[in-house]
């Protein structure tokens, strides 16, 4: 037997600065304050996460790379991890990123790799609550209402039963 399926993928496409959600606009305001505290020394590309709390608290995160090229963490996930380790209690609400190239903020939506997804994913289990994905381009931003949305057919707790 077999069986043609079809995943979709519904986000929101808009410029940036038609978002009118202040949460939304907050949480990449946090992003860009926090682009020149990435350390990409060899890439010179400095990317920045901020996370949500449900507390209202927001978390933010830069790349971090290292000489020793694979020793480096994202944004995303420096954000996720230390939110989860000073806040384990706390559900991610959404999660804001953006990137700056050679000094100058993307104007594309900035996608976070998949190794990222994977732990937004799990972020997403562990706490039960689906978390809002912003990809902040400086001209067009890209709205998800969850992380699984940006990562289908994943691998979660479930196989290791
Ligand atoms: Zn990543």
């Amino acid at each position: 037997m077999k069986k043609n399926k079809e995943i979709r993928l519904e986000f929101v496409e808009c410029e940036r600065e038609a978002i009118d959600d202040l949460s939304v606009q907050e949480l990449i305001n946090s992003c860009y304050s926090n682009l020149d505290n990435a350390y990409a020394p060899y890439s010179h590309f400095s990317v920045s996460a901020a996370v949500l709390l449900e507390n209202g608290k927001i978390i933010t995160g830069s790349n971090q790379e290292n000489a020793a090229y694979p020793s480096g963490l994202c944004a995303e996930r420096v954000a996720i991890f230390y939110a989860n380790s000073q806040y384990p209690n706390q559900k991610i609400m959404a999660l804001a990123v953006a990137a700056k190239y050679n000094g100058k903020i993307i104007e594309l939506p900035i996608p976070p790799c998949g190794a990222c997804r994977q732990v937004l994913v799990e972020t997403e289990n562990r706490f039960k609550n689906d978390i809002k994905i912003i990809l902040a381009g400086f001209k067009t931003v890209i709205i998800t209402d969850s992380a699984r949305l940006l990562l289908p057919l994943n691998f979660d707790e479930t196989f290791l039963k």
